[in-house]
């Protein structure tokens, strides 16, 4: 059941082209330098209301270089709560998405807050790791090792954060695991297996959603880097968390979004159950 539930309940995605359609629109508008411009097809009000929190949360200068198309949909309550996806194979046009029956501006109760901030940060998290300057856009349809960790976006630059966060705690060995099972084309054996993969390490990985794969875990834990204060350890989840802190550019971040953030939680990490 526990496998079941935790499946329906995977927030968040960063498809290729945004080729699965999620949920209902409700509006999708043109971003240019940051600025949304009027679609008459949809409530621009709500598009802009929307529009201007998140672009106050989230680093402007990533954000208005790279996000493209904004769009707000709904699946109804949980089910997937946004995702960032690339809009062509540039690797420099993003489209960011949001459910709004999970993102309520006007919300005061502070799990959901906390719940809609992690959404945010995290997708920002592919932002930051899946962009032109960090993943060289490619045909290969698969990883040459010699050119380094292969991403439905490309392959992670040598230095990119995504390489040296691979290097460090995916080894080959690991890799190999998760490839053979990212390999099952059976959507529910793939899931079941995914899980057991968390439930072998559970103490290597952030959330079960990390261990989705190396692209959810370094999303996953820049979200705990910015929303908790773990600066190392002796568990290779919080060691995940503490790798960020070597980067000036992204404690940078961390203060900025942190500034913003309407609540933020104590112990963060230590608090996260399986849902
Ligand atoms: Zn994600």
């Amino acid at each position: 059941m526990k496998i079941k539930l935790l499946f329906i309940l995977i927030f968040i995605s960063f498809n290729l082209f945004a080729q699965k359609k999620i949920g209902k629109d409700i509006g999708i508008w043109s971003i240019q330098n940051g600025k949304l411009l009027s679609n008459q097809q949809y409530d621009n009000k709500l598009g802009e209301h929307y529009w201007t929190f998140i672009r106050e949360l989230l680093p402007t200068p990533l954000m208005d270089q790279y996000v493209k198309r904004f769009r707000i949909y709904t699946d109804g309550k949980e089910g997937d709560l946004g995702g960032m996806t690339l809009i062509n194979d540039s690797n420099q046009d993003w489209q960011l998405e949001v459910d709004i029956a999970d993102l309520q501006l006007e919300e005061t109760n502070q799990e959901k807050i906390v719940d809609y901030q992690h959404t945010l940060i995290h997708e920002f998290g592919h932002l930051l790791t899946l962009n032109i300057t960090q993943i060289a856009p490619t045909d290969d349809e698969y990883q040459d090792d010699s050119k380094g960790y292969l991403t439905s976006e490309g392959y992670a630059r040598k230095n990119s954060y995504l390489d040296v966060f691979v290097a460090q705690f995916w080894p080959d060995e690991l890799l190999f695991q998760w490839d053979k099972i990212d390999q099952i084309r059976n959507q529910r054996k793939k899931e079941n297996r995914l899980f057991d993969f968390y439930l072998n390490a559970p103490r290597s990985f952030v959330t079960d959603y990390a261990a989705e794969s190396p692209e959810e875990d370094i999303a996953e834990s820049w979200t705990y880097f910015v929303m908790d204060e773990i600066k190392g350890g002796n568990t290779i989840k919080e060691q995940k968390v503490a790798f960020f802190y070597r980067y000036p550019e992204l404690i940078q971040y961390r203060e900025e979004i942190r500034k913003k953030l309407r609540y933020i939680p104590s112990a963060y990490l230590k608090s996260f159950k399986i849902k």
